[in-house]
C-alpha cells in the first residue's frame, strides 16, 4: 500500500487558518487596523462598502514595508513582531501570530500598496486566493494601504453564513470602537458606502469617548485612576443616574487590548449595585496596565478572554476604585429614575424609614418572542388555552340593581379592520364594562400599580403597566402594518445625537419609525432633527432618553428575532411608552386602560408575557375573613 500522508499545499493551509482567524468582515477590519497601529501610524482611515462584503480598505500613515517585506508579509508565520516563543510573554503589540495577512489573502482579492520613508518608490502587490498575480514598483505616499475585495469569494459556505449588511456593519463598528477607544492620540476616520461615519481627531480619552458615543457623554463621565504594584488602572465610569438598560457600553482594556472579563465586570457591577434598579447597567471604560508576564497570554487572536494571575487582588482594587469614584462625586443622592413619586398613595408614612423607593423589575433575559414564530396570530393566547365560556364568566360584571342589558357596542377606539375576528365574549365583557363604568365609576387605583374593579366573578386587578403595554403594542402593530402615518408635530423640534450603531438601526428602521410616529431627518452623520413624535409619548418625556432605551430594547430582542422588524419595533416602543408602575392615574385614564385592554386581541397578557388581569374570587376573600 502506498504512503498516504501529504503536506497540505500552502493555500489550503491558509484557507484553514482563515477559518479560525477571519469569521466575518469585522475580523478583517480588526486585523488590518491593528497592523496599522503596530506600524506606528498616526492616521488611519477605514473605508468599507456593503458592510465589508464588497470592500474593506485601511489606509495608514505608518512605517510602510520594503519590497521584500511586503511580499513576505503574506506568508504564514511571517511576522516582524516576535522572534522566539518567549517574546509572547512580553509582547506589547496588537497582532502577533503572523497569520492575519496570509489568511485574508487566501480568501479574498487583496492588494497591498506600501512605501517606506527611505524608499523612493513603493510596491504594489495583488493577490487572489493566496496566488500573487502582480508585484510592481509604484509611486505611492509613505505608509500602507491594504484593500480587500470579494471576501470569502472562494468560500461560499462562509459567504452565505454572513448576516445582513446591517448586522455585519454593526460588528465592524464594534471592532472599530474597541480600537479607537484605546488610541485617542491617533486620528481615525471611517467611511461606509461613501458616507463619513466618524472623523476622530486626536485628543484626550474623555473627548474620544464623547466623540464615539455622543449623547452628551461629557457630563455623564467620572474619571477614576489608581496606581498599584499589580496594576495601573484608569478610565471613566458613567454616573449611575445615566445608567441604561444597555449592556453595550462596558469596556475593559488590558495593555491596550479590548478584553471581556466577567469577573472584573462583577467587581464594577457590585460597586453600583445599591444605586441601580435591577436590569440597569453602568457604563464604564476601564484601562488596566499589567506586567505582561503576569498575564496568561491567550495566543488565539480572535479571543477576547485573558487570565490574570492576580485576579483576586485586582478585583478588590477595582471594586474600591469604582466605589470611591462614585462616592467622590457624591453621586448617590442625585439619583432620579424618572419615577413618579405619587407612588406612595394613602398619605405619608409616619416613620420616614418606612418610605420605600419604587423599584422596577425587568427581566433582561426575557424574550417575548421565544417559541413563537414571530407573528402575532401565532401567539398562544389565553383563549386558546381556556374555553370561551370560562373567559366570559370570569369577567362578567356584577350588575347592581339586579338588572343589566346585554350591550351591543365595543368601546374600542382601535380600528380592527384587519385583525382576526373579534370574539363575541370579549365584546360582551367590554360592553359590560362600558355600562357599569358609566353608571357606577367603580374604578380605584391600588398601590400605584393596579386598577381595581368589581366584576361578576370577583375583584378584578389590572396591572396598569402590563395592560398599557398590550394596548400600545397592538395599536402600533396595526399602524405599522397598515402604513398609517400619525404623528404629533413639535413646536420646537428636538436635536438628538446618536451613536453610529444606533444611527445604523434608525436608518434600517426609517420607514417603520415614520409610521410609528417619528418624523426624523438626519442633519449630519450622528444628529437627527425630530419634528414629529408619537402621540402616545408623554409631553415631558426626555426624547433622547426615550429613543435610547427604545433602541436598546430593540437591539436586545434583535439577537433572537432577526427578521421581524415591525414586531420588534412595536414591542420596544410599547415597552418604553407604557404607563409605568407608580404613575398615579385619573379616573378617566383608568377607564381608558380598561376599555382599550378588553378591545385588544390578546387582552390577558402583555407582549412580554406578563399577566395583565387577575381576578380574586369572592370565595378567596371569604376565606380571609375566617
Ligand atoms: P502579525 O501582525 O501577527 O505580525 P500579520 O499577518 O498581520 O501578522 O502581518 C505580517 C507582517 O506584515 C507584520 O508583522 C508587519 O511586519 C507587516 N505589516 C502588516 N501590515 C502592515 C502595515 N499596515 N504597515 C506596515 N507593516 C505591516
Ligand atoms: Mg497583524
Amino acid at each position: 500500500m502506498p504512503d498516504i500522508i501529504q503536506l497540505l499545499p500552502d493555500n489550503v493551509a491558509n484557507q484553514i487558518a482563515a477559518g479560525e482567524v477571519i469569521q466575518r468582515p469585522a475580523s478583517v477590519v480588526k486585523e488590518l487596523v491593528e497592523n496599522a497601529i503596530d506600524a506606528g501610524a498616526d492616521q488611519i482611515h477605514l473605508i468599507i462598502k456593503d458592510a465589508g462584503k464588497t470592500l474593506i480598505q485601511v489606509v495608514d500613515s505608518g512605517s510602510g514595508m520594503s519590497e521584500t517585506d511586503a511580499r513576505l508579509s503574506l506568508e504564514r508565520h511571517a511576522t516582524s513582531k516576535i522572534r522566539k516563543a518567549d517574546d509572547l510573554f512580553t509582547l506589547h503589540t496588537m497582532g502577533f501570530r503572523g497569520e492575519a495577512l496570509a489568511s485574508i489573502a487566501a480568501i479574498s482579492h487583496l492588494e497591498i500598496k506600501t512605501r517606506r520613508q527611505e524608499d523612493e518608490t513603493g510596491t504594489t502587490i495583488r493577490v487572489e486566493g493566496s496566488e500573487v498575480k502582480e508585484q510592481v514598483p509604484d509611486a505611492i505616499p509613505v505608509g500602507t494601504t491594504i484593500s480587500i475585495k470579494n471576501l470569502f469569494y472562494n468560500v461560499p459556505a462562509r459567504r452565505n453564513f454572513l448576516k445582513s449588511d446591517n448586522v455585519e456593519y454593526r460588528h465592524i463598528l464594534e471592532e472599530f470602537n474597541r480600537v479607537v477607544l484605546v488610541y485617542p492620540d491617533l486620528k481615525f476616520s471611517f467611511t461606509h458606502n461613501n458616507t463619513l461615519v466618524y472623523k476622530l481627531e486626536n485628543d484626550s480619552l474623555k473627548k474620544r469617548i464623547v466623540d464615539v458615543f455622543g449623547h452628551n457623554m461629557n457630563k455623564k463621565l467620572v474619571p477614576i485612576s489608581i496606581s498599584t504594584s499589580l496594576a495601573d488602572i484608569h478610565g471613566f465610569i458613567g454616573k449611575p443616574e445615566f445608567a441604561r438598560k444597555k449592556r453595550g457600553e462596558q469596556y475593559f482594556f488590558v495593555n491596550n487590548r479590548f478584553i471581556k472579563h466577567p469577573y472584573f465586570h462583577h467587581a464594577v457591577a457590585e460597586s453600583f449595585k445599591e444605586l441601580l434598579p435591577e436590569g440597569y447597567f453602568p457604563s464604564y471604560y476601564i484601562y488596566l496596565k499589567v506586567d505582561p508576564s503576569r498575564l496568561d497570554v491567550n495566543i488565539h487572536p480572535t479571543k477576547t478572554e485573558v487570565n490574570f494571575q492576580d485576579r483576586t487582588a485586582i478585583y478588590s482594587v477595582l471594586r474600591s476604585l469604582v466605589k470611591q469614584g462614585i462616592g467622590q462625586f457624591n453621586l448617590a443622592p442625585s439619583l432620579d429614575f424618572d419615577m413618579d413619586q405619587s407612588l406612595n398613595l394613602g398619605g405619608a408614612p409616619k416613620d420616614p424609614a418606612d418610605i420605600k423607593p419604587p423599584t422596577i423589575t425587568i427581566d433582561p433575559e426575557y424574550n417575548p418572542f421565544k417559541n413563537t414564530a414571530g407573528t402575532q396570530q401565532k401567539m398562544e393566547t389565553f383563549r386558546q388555552k381556556n374555553n370561551r365560556e370560562n373567559w366570559s364568566e370570569l369577567y362578567k360584571i356584577e350588575p347592581r340593581g339586579g338588572h343589566h342589558e346585554p350591550a351591543q357596542t365595543i368601546p374600542a377606539n382601535i380600528n380592527f379592520d384587519d385583525v382576526p375576528e373579534q370574539h363575541a365574549d370579549q365584546t360582551r365583557i367590554a360592553a359590560d364594562f362600558d355600562q357599569v363604568m358609566s353608571s357606577q365609576e367603580t374604578l380605584l387605583q391600588f398601590s400605584g400599580q393596579y386598577i381595581v374593579s368589581n366584576v361578576k366573578s370577583g375583584l378584578m386587578l389590572v396591572d396598569q403597566n402590563a395592560a398599557h403595554e398590550r394596548i400600545l403594542y397592538e395599536k402600533l402593530l396595526l399602524r405599522l402594518k397598515k402604513r398609517q402615518q400619525c404623528s404629533q408635530q413639535q413646536l420646537f423640534p428636538h436635536h438628538v445625537t446618536f451613536s453610529a450603531e444606533d444611527v445604523a438601526i434608525i436608518n434600517e428602521l426609517h420607514e417603520d419609525l415614520k409610521y410609528a410616529g417619528f418624523n426624523m431627518e438626519p442633519i449630519n452623520n450622528h444628529t437627527f432633527i425630530i419634528s414629529g413624535l408619537p402621540a402616545d409619548l408623554n409631553e415631558n418625556e426626555d426624547v433622547s432618553g426615550f429613543l435610547d432605551n427604545m433602541l436598546e430594547s430593540y437591539k436586545l430582542n434583535q439577537q433572537e428575532m432577526k427578521d421581524d422588524r415591525t414586531i420588534n419595533l412595536a414591542y420596544s416602543m410599547a415597552k418604553n411608552l407604557a404607563i409605568k408602575p407608580g404613575k398615579k392615574l385619573e379616573k378617566e385614564e383608568m377607564r381608558n386602560v380598561i376599555d382599550n385592554l378588553f378591545a385588544c386581541e390578546v387582552p390577558d397578557k402583555s407582549p412580554s408575557g406578563k399577566s395583565t388581569v387577575v381576578i380574586i374570587h369572592p370565595e378567596e376573600i371569604k376565606q380571609k375573613f375566617k
